[in-house]
C-alpha cells in the first residue's frame, strides 16, 4: 500500500500541546492536498481530553493516543518504539516533529529504524511532483539548502515559529483512537530518574516576543540586571551569546545560537555582541534586529535593521529610560 497523509508527532508539556505542534498541524494542512490521505497526530503519554481537543481544533482529523506505563516523560528508547509502531499502523508519507530537544533526539532515531529520509530544522516544506522538498538553513544561517526526497517515508523537524498555526476551530471534528503498543523493555537503555524544572523567571526565551541578549562586551554578569530591567519593561526575555555562557555569566539555557536556542521574536536587541555567524544562526529569524555596539565595523550591524554605535554603558540606560516613559512602566 502506498504511504499517504501526514502524521504530526505532538509534543505535550505541562499538560498542554506545544505551539510548535500546532504549527506542524497547520503545515500539514497546507501539504495535505498534494500528499493525499489525512492529517493525524500522535500523542504519547498522558493524553487528556483537553490535549486531544487541542490537536483536533488545530487541524488533526485523527489522534492516535498512546498511554502506557513509562511514557509520561520522554524516554528515547520507549518513544522510538511507539513512533515506529504507530507509523507502521498509520502508513503516512510524511512525519513532522518540532525542532525541539525531543524532536532533535527522536527524529533521527526513528528515521534510522524506519529507513526513512529525514531533514532537520526545516523552515519550509513543499511538494514538487513526486518529491517532498525541504528547506533548511545551513552554514550558521548564512545559506539555505534545499533537499528533495521521493522516499516512501520522509520525516522532518520544523523550526519553531517558522510556520504559523491555524486559529483553533472548536467546531472541528476528529477521531481519537487509543493505540496499544508493545514496549520491549530490554531496548530501553536510558531511564529518566528525576526531572528538575528549570527555575525560569518570566517568559521562556523561545516564546518571548522581545529578546534582549548580552555579549562579552558587557564585561561581566552584573550588567545582565540592566538587561532584565529592559526586558521587564518590554515584556521580553533575556538571552546571551556563547562567550557569556562559557564564562558562566549566564546559564547555558540562555544561550542563543547554533549550539544554543533558536529564537524568532518580533524584536531582538543585541547588546555588546559581535554578530558571529554562529550567534546569528539562532536569531536571524527575528523580525527586527537592533544592535548596540561600540565598534562601528562590528558585523552585527550588517545583520541589524537599526543600530547604535556607542558604549552600552551610555546607550542602554538612556534607551531603557525612554522605553519606560513610552510604556508608562
Ligand atoms: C561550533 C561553534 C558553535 C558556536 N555556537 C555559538 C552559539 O550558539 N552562540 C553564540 O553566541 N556563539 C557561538 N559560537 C561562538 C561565536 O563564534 C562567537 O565567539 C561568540 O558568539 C562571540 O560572543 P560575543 O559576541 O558575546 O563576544 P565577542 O565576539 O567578544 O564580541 C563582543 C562585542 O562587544 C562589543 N563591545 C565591547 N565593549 C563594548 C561596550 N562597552 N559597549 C558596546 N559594545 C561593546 C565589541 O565591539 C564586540 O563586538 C560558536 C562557535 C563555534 C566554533
Amino acid at each position: 500500500m502506498t504511504n499517504q497523509g501526514i502524521l504530526v508527532v505532538a509534543e505535550i508539556a505541562g499538560g498542554k500541546v506545544s505551539p510548535v505542534t500546532h504549527e506542524a498541524l497547520a503545515l500539514a494542512h497546507k501539504l495535505q492536498p498534494k500528499l493525499g490521505g489525512g492529517v493525524a497526530a500522535l500523542a504519547i503519554g498522558a493524553v487528556s481530553d483537553a490535549v486531544a481537543k487541542s490537536l483536533i481544533s488545530h487541524g488533526a482529523t485523527k489522534v492516535y493516543a498512546v498511554s502506557a506505563p513509562g511514557l509520561a516523560a520522554y524516554s528515547p528508547d520507549a518513544y522510538v518504539q511507539v513512533v515506529q509502531q504507530v507509523i507502521a499502523k498509520a502508513n503516512p508519507r510524511l512525519v513532522l516533529l518540532g525542532q525541539t530537544d525531543i524532536g532533535r533526539d527522536l527524529a533521527p532515531k526513528a528515521a534510522f529504524h524506519l529507513k526513512a529520509t529525514l531533514t532537520m530544522d526545516c523552515v519550509d516544506l513543499g511538494v514538487e511532483g513526486a518529491a517532498i522538498r525541504a528547506t533548511k538553513p545551513v552554514y550558521g544561517g548564512n545559506a539555505q539548502a534545499i533537499y528533495e526526497s521521493a522516499a516512501a517515508l520522509h520525516m522532518a523537524t520544523i523550526r519553531p515559529k517558522a510556520f504559523e498555526a491555524m486559529p483553533a476551530n472548536d467546531a472541528a471534528h476528529g477521531v481519537v483512537e487509543q493505540v496499544s503498543v508493545t514496549i520491549d523493555q530490554s531496548k530501553v537503555k536510558v531511564k529518566t530518574l528525576e526531572m528538575k524544572k528549570e527555575q525560569a523567571q518570566g517568559l521562556r526565551l523561545e516564546d518571548a516576543p522581545v529578546v534582549i541578549s548580552g555579549g562579552r562586551g558587557l564585561g561581566g554578569p552584573e550588567p545582565f540586571v540592566k538587561l532584565e530591567e529592559l526586558a521587564k519593561i518590554l515584556g521580553g526575555a533575556v538571552g546571551a551569546s556563547r562567550a557569556v555562557c562559557d564564562a558562566g555569566w549566564q546559564p547555558v539555557a540562555k544561550q542563543v545560537g547554533l549550539t544554543g536556542k533558536t529564537v524568532t521574536p518580533d524584536l531582538y536587541i543585541a547588546v555588546a555582541i559581535s554578530g558571529a555567524s554562529q550567534h546569528m544562526a539562532g536569531c536571524s529569524g527575528a523580525k527586527n534586529i537592533v544592535a548596540i555596539n561600540k565598534d562601528k565595523d562590528s558585523s552585527i550591524f550588517k545583520e541589524s535593521r537599526f543600530g547604535v554605535v556607542g558604549a552600552w554603558e551610555e546607550v542602554l540606560p538612556a534607551f531603557t529610560e525612554m522605553c519606560r516613559e513610552l510604556r508608562g512602566a
